[in-house]
């Protein structure tokens, strides 16, 4: 039974990645570079998505996926008032994002008319990292308040992700977070990792942020052309 078990959890994972590859032709074919966005629930994904199109949305044209174990659309509602043309997701209790599911959130977006795609995965610093969806950057938000251990405690994340955002710096001085033992668990796991601690209550530190999706988003639009 146990073989068995383990048989079919692969074959969902491997059935997955086609699907996520099929997901990144369609974004390459329409041009769009699309972030999957990961963290725990009150990193900031919500916020920092915000903060990006408020930023960028003049330049880009930015869609945005989101996710939610509930109807509640309230983090999708705040993408689209920001200027994002935007799907909420329910994944009705799941609690990781799968290519299927993105891939049918990418039917209901105007892809051709887009040319950021980011994808708030659900709150969870498990599964996610395991279901990969297509996008080109998968980008990690730790949070000062969650503590300097994850790095340790959820190996996994911090292993697999190209990018890693270290919001809410501004409350350092309130928090018990190690930055440099943080850092230290950091590089064991991924040496070298683009990292960008920010605050996007205070926006300290966003202008790398943004300046560093601008300049991935161009040359996505340079290949394309
Ligand atoms: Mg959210
Ligand atoms: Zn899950």
């Amino acid at each position: 039974m146990t073989v068995k078990t383990i048989l079919i959890s692969e074959n969902a994972l491997s059935a997955n990645r086609e699907i996520a590859k099929q997901n990144r032709a369609a974004l390459d074919v329409a041009g769009v570079v699309a972030l999957n966005v990961m963290a725990s629930p009150g990193a900031g994904k919500t916020s920092l998505i915000e903060r990006t199109i408020e930023a960028l949305g003049g330049r880009l044209r930015v869609g945005m996926i989101n996710s939610d174990t509930s109807s509640a659309a309230m983090d999708a509602e705040r993408a689209e008032n920001a200027g994002a043309v935007t799907v909420h997701l329910n994944t009705a209790g799941r609690c990781h994002l799968d290519a299927g599911m993105v891939r049918d959130a990418m039917q209901c977006l105007p892809l051709g008319d887009i040319d950021l795609l980011l994808i708030e995965n659900i709150g969870n610093l498990v599964c996610p990292a395991a279901w990969k969806l297509g996008a080109h950057w998968n980008v990690l938000i730790a949070s000062t308040p969650e503590g300097d251990d994850k790095p340790y405690k959820y190996p996994k994340m911090y292993n697999d992700v190209d990018a890693l955002v270290i919001n809410k710096t501004d409350l350092l001085p309130y928090v018990s977070f190690d930055l440099d033992n943080f850092k230290r668990g950091v590089e064991g796991l991924n040496y070298g990792v683009t990292t960008f601690p920010l605050s996007c209550r205070s926006g300290e530190g966003l202008e790398q942020w943004l300046a560093w999706i601008a300049s991935i988003a161009d040359r996505k639009a340079a290949i394309a052309r």
